[in-house]
Order: structure tokens, then C-alpha cells, then sequence
């Protein structure tokens, strides 16, 4: 089997994390932070070296603004609702992932906050003041796009909203991994939410928010915290206070070996090599007649939206599945991306690469295409 669809998840996981989680369930894997024998303390143990060493990764400076979650979706309804208040706008950006779309949908469905989509196009930061209010409060933006790979100016966005107060979020999923963390960025961030299973190699099951503060954000699970448990309320302080039941141990054992992994491997070398693979494949996909590709050619990122005209995505993937190739078809759950490109409602065929992938992959994935093409013509 060729793996292409690590934006899904990323397959398969380094030997190390596989490992780590082995060693996870037979060795410590007592709850942590819950009872006090050996194996509760080493499970704790494990869990506080990886907020450390994801703060690390990210040049965050408190380990305990790492607040562990099951995946990205979770991280950013939390961001989201922990702080938005009655008669907030939100502001979001015209790439967004459901994860996003779907919370401030409902915001307003619930008659809480308005929410207004800001266009990536031409001057973001024209675009964005164009879309402002004086309720505006929460600024949302994903830097890289899951179905184009395209970016935004993650920088200038950030610097924008820290200088008119709003509260930055940033969706980590498709851009925290890829690359060598932009420690800038991270700093202007009030929350980032970020995927274990994807760029990180952790297995699924895990994820994370990074909120710099807890001040004016409220929990909207609460439970059971092994600390304060005299009290009805959750503790006050990070990560207790939004870390609400048992933690995903397994995944976050696999989330540290996985951080390790990344960083060991070295960040330059990932981006060097996700570039290399998607310019290679863009130039391979371009010579075969019928096939449409989205997305900027210079954009250097992890995937590559196309189709096979005439030809519906779902389609090609199957054709590619039997032929041993796996990819993803369809909206990848950013339909205002697929607006914005001209691919809603049928979506596209992405491929996604790895560390694991090779240039051979490539080609016996563009000599199917060619195949697919050659029936398709010959009809
Ligand atoms: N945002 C983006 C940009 C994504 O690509 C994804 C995953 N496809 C998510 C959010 C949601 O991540 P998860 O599946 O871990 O909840």
C-alpha cells in the first residue's frame, strides 16, 4: 500500500512511537495525576515531560499552558468557547476546516456570537479590517489549507490582531509540524490547537491546546481533576482547569515520542522534503492530459488537491485504492476552501505527504493517472 493521505492521519508511525505506546500500556500505565503508587506517578511523569516538551518545540515558556485534548476539532471548540462572550463577532478566514466553521455556526444558531469570513485574497489585512466591528473579539486563522496547501500571511495576521486586542487563535492542524515552528507567530498566539496525529506522528486519541492564559476563559467540560476535588468547581489554574476526566495516556506517550521523532529527524529536513515531494508531484501530475491540480505552485506545503476532468474525485479514489494508492476525496470538511477554488460541491482528490513517502511513490501514483486516463479516453 502507498500512503498519501497524511493529512487524515499520518501512517505509518515511527518505530519510536510505536514503542513508546507499546511501552505505555505494559509498563506505566497507570492513570496519572490520580492515585499516588508507582505506576500513576511515572504515567504523570510522562505526561508532564510531554507538555515539556512540546513547550519546548514551540518556544512556549510555561509547560502548563499545554492543555492535552482528544484531536484538533476538541482544541478548537475549546478555544473557541472558553472565550467568546454574549454579543461577541468572531472573526474567521476563508479556508477553515469545519473544526472552525461548524463551533461559530453554531454560536450564532445559539443567538450567542455573529461571525463574519474574511477573504485570504489580495490584502488579508485590508480584507480583515473590511470585516471588523466593535464586538469583534476572537480572530480565527489557518495558516495552511487541508485541501490546497495554500497559505496565509500568518505573521502579519497575528501582529494585526495583537495590535487591535483581539484573541488570536490559530489552527495548528495542517501547519504545526511541517516546518520549523515560527516562534514569533507562537508568541503573538493567545491559542493554538494542534492535532497529535498528523504532523507530530502521535498516534490518534490525542491533541492539544495551547492557551496562554487562563484568565477570562471557561472551562465548558468539567469533571473529575484529581486535585481541588473538595470543591464543585474546576481548579482555576492550567492545564487542571480544562483537563476535565482521564487523560489519553497512550496518545500522549505516542505524542512525545512523536515530538522527538520530528525533531530528531529536523525541521528544515521535513519542510525540504514535503516541498521536494509536492513539487515533484505537481510536475508529474501537470504532463498528463485531463488533470486539473489546485492551489498555488509555489506554496511548498504537505498536499496536493487535483481531478481528472470529467471524472468524479470519489471515483479516482477508488480507482487508485484498487490499484494499491491511498488518497482522500471529497470536501476534506473545508467546504469554503472548495468555494473558494471552484471544486464545491464534488471536492477533490488529495494527495498528502510523509516523511515516509518517496519520489517513486510519485511516479507509480502518476503512471495509474496516466492509465486511468488512457481507459478514460478510450471509453
Ligand atoms: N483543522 C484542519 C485544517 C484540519 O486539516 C483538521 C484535520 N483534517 C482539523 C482541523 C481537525 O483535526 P482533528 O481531526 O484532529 O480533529
Amino acid at each position: 500500500m502507498i500512503y498519501l493521505d497524511n493529512a487524515a492521519t499520518t501512517y505509518p508511525k515511527p518505530i519510536s512511537v510505536r514503542n513508546e505506546v507499546a511501552d505505555c500500556i505494559l509498563k506505566y500505565g497507570g492513570n496519572p495525576g490520580r492515585s499516588a503508587h508507582k505506576l500513576s506517578l511515572l504515567a504523570a511523569e510522562t505526561v508532564w515531560d510531554a507538555r515539556a516538551e512540546i513547550a519546548d518545540y514551540l518556544g512556549i515558556p510555561d509547560p502548563s499552558s499545554i492543555i492535552f485534548t482528544p484531536n484538533a476539532t476538541f482544541a478548537l471548540n475549546l478555544a473557541i468557547r472558553c472565550r467568546v462572550k454574549r454579543g461577541d463577532h468572531i472573526l474567521i478566514g476563508d479556508r477553515e476546516h469545519n473544526a472552525v466553521l461548524r463551533p461559530v455556526f453554531r454560536l450564532k444558531g445559539e443567538g450567542i456570537a455573529e461571525f463574519s469570513i474574511y477573504s485570504g485574497k489580495g490584502d488579508v489585512i485590508e480584507n480583515i479590517r473590511e470585516k471588523e466591528r466593535k464586538e469583534t473579539s476572537i480572530l480565527i486563522c489557518n495558516p495552511v489549507s487541508n485541501v490546497t496547501g495554500d497559505t496565509l500571511p500568518v505573521r502579519r495576521i497575528a501582529s494585526y490582531a495583537k495590535a487591535r486586542g483581539f484573541f488570536l487563535i490559530l489552527d495548528g492542524a495542517q501547519w504545526i509540524g511541517h516546518g520549523v515552528p515560527d516562534h514569533d507567530v507562537v508568541a503573538l498566539a493567545d491559542a493554538i490547537a494542534v492535532p497529535g496525529h498528523k504532523a507530530l506522528y502521535g498516534i490518534m486519541g490525542g491533541g492539544f491546546l495551547y492557551l496562554k492564559t487562563a484568565q477570562d476563559c471557561a472551562p465548558f467540560v468539567v469533571g473529575g481533576s484529581g486535585s481541588d476535588s473538595a470543591s464543585p468547581s474546576m481548579p482555576t489554574d492550567l492545564p487542571e482547569r480544562f483537563e476535565a476526566g482521564t487523560l489519553p495516556l497512550p496518545a500522549i506517550a505516542s505524542l512525545l515520542a512523536g515530538v522527538r521523532f520530528v525533531r530528531e529527524y529536523g525541521c528544515e529536513r521535513i519542510a525540504k522534503k514535503e516541498a521536494l515531494l509536492n513539487d515533484y508531484a505537481r510536475n508529474r501530475l501537470s504532463k498528463i492530459p485531463g488533470i486539473v491540480l489546485y492551489g498555488d505552485p509555489d506554496n511548498g506545503s504537505s498536499v496536493l488537491s487535483f481531478r481528472e476532468d470529467g471524472i468524479k474525485p470519489e471515483e479516482t479514489a477508488l480507482r487508485l485504492d484498487r490499484a494499491g494508492i491511498a488518497v482522500r476525496a471529497g470536501l476534506h470538511c473545508a467546504p469554503l476552501e472548495h468555494k473558494r477554488i471552484g471544486t464545491f460541491p464534488d471536492g477533490t482528490v488529495r494527495i498528502s505527504y510523509g516523511v515516509f513517502n518517496t519520489k517513486d511513490e510519485i511516479d507509480y501514483l502518476a503512471s495509474i493517472l496516466e492509465n486511468n486516463r488512457g481507459i478514460i479516453r478510450g471509453r
